[in-house]
């Protein structure tokens, strides 16, 4: 339960509020969609948060991604504790990289080379000057409310965290860099058709969340990942997966693997780092070596292949690889999504719950929604009562309708039961 004063996260938002812009250090996290004043983490230990003021909540927002294994988890945190009696960065190159290189390339198969890098953002940052460099094109596709991290030229149209905040478009970024940027609907295979007809031989790529979970969570019509990838083999346009979210979390070689395609370039991150930052891209082996030193596109990370990092991301790795999780998240992605959608069905009120092994969204609208004009069309004000009916009874979902929930391994049935009741609670009372 939380108590009704949350006094040291009130205290700890006043000071940083004086320091800190909004008090945070990642837009999202301030609570402006949903309204009120954030908590302060004090501990996070399996499927569950640990208030500053000491209230105890199930947290499905699982560090936005990365907890596929639960908070503080004991092997990545003894990898990290054994890691860290060799020293915290070597500025050399150093044996984890050669471990984490070849484990990425086994899970994923469309990945014959890879780089380390240190987040999601220089991931598909890099992928998209490579693909520009690949190429010697300049044009970027990408789709409405697809988010890639906040690169300039991909801050067109990026969901969630631009959403919320009421302009799409970041301030600072000069109109031709963005001009260089085509945004195009998500399952709309038409505008991709026309968008290629009219500029195929300028599209140096197309860079897409392969499932898009940064505007709630919307799956692809079927055949539709496949037709993208026929046309930008049509056209030499490079096909770029960002799996930063949905790498490792909804299988082993993610959703490449679940829609048997081989993109030419896959940004990862999130799961990867096992809760410390990190963020990889791999592909093609063609493509990649035009990367610096072996080619002409710079590239670069002073703390790039950190080995505390490393060895975090490996033990998640390695988890996933003895434990073999996806069946049992998928299990109780499914009774959460039909607990809510039941309890949505008794109350009348539409609901759609979108899921997908670990991950699920609620959308307030009748039809499915398919796209981010549909995203925008649904009701955020119901998700926000139910936001703050769940946080009071101690259930953390993330702070915005426009976000992807997120369970874990730690997540057991008990929490799985308590969390439908409180949700379900929460729906009747709309
Ligand atoms: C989170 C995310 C990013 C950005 O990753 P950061 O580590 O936050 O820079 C990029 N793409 C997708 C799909 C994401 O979900």
């Amino acid at each position: 339960m939380l108590a009704e004063n949350q006094s040291q996260s009130d205290k700890l938002m006043q000071r940083a509020k004086a320091l800190i812009p909004g008090g945070v250090n990642s837009p999202v996290r301030a609570f402006r969609s949903v309204g009120g004043t954030p908590f302060f983490t004090r501990s996070a230990q399996g499927a569950r948060l640990t208030t500053a003021d000491g209230d105890s909540l199930i947290d499905f927002v699982c560090t936005w991604g990365p907890a596929l294994h639960g908070h503080n988890h004991p092997v990545i945190r003894s990898a990290i504790a054994d890691a860290l009696q060799h020293g915290t960065s070597f500025g050399t190159p150093n044996p984890y990289e050669v471990e984490m290189a070849e484990a990425i390339a086994r899970f994923v198969p469309s990945i014959q080379k890879v780089r380390m890098c240190n987040s999601g953002t220089e991931a598909t940052m890099s992928c998209i000057r490579l693909a520009r460099g690949f190429t010697g094109r300049s044009k970027i596709v990408k789709f409405a409310g697809c988010y890639h991290g906040h690169v300039d030229s991909l801050l067109v149209k990026a969901g969630s965290g631009a959403l919320t905040h009421g302009h799409p478009d970041s301030a600072g970024i000069p109109p031709a860099i963005a001009a260089e940027t085509l945004v195009l609907p998500y399952n709309d295979i038409g505008a991709l058709e026309q968008c290629f007809a009219a500029h195929g031989e300028t599209i140096a790529g197309v860079i897409v969340e392969s499932y898009p979970a940064n505007c709630g969570l919307i799956l692809p019509l079927p055949g539709y990942l496949q037709r993208l990838r026929q046309i930008c083999s049509g056209h030499g346009a490079l096909l770029i997966f960002d799996e930063v979210m949905t790498g490792f979390r909804l299988a082993r070689g993610g959703v490449q693997e679940l829609e048997h395609l081989k993109p030419d370039l896959t940004a990862l991150g999130k799961v990867i780092g096992g809760g410390l930052p990190v963020g990889a891209f791999g592909g093609r082996a063609d493509v990649m070596d035009y990367l610096a030193p072996e080619g002409p596109v710079y590239q670069a990370g002073t703390l790039s292949g950190n080995p505390l990092a490393l060895s975090a991301g490996l033990a998640a790795l390695q988890l996933i690889e003895s434990h073999d999780p996806y069946g049992r998240l998928q299990k109780m992605g499914q009774a959460v999504a039909a607990a809510l959608r039941e309890a949505a069905n008794e109350k009348g009120i539409a609901l759609q719950v979108p899921q997908t092994g670990s991950m699920f969204a609620f959308f307030f609208s009748s039809s499915p929604v398919t796209n981010y004009d549909r995203a925008l069309a649904s009701d955020a004000s119901l998700f926000r009562k139910v936001f703050h009916f769940a946080l009071k009874r101690g259930v953390y979902l993330p702070p915005s309708a426009y976000e992807t929930c997120f369970i874990s391994t730690a997540h057991d049935q008990p929490t799985i039961d308590q969390a439908c009741e409180v949700l379900s609670d929460a729906i009747r009372s709309l």
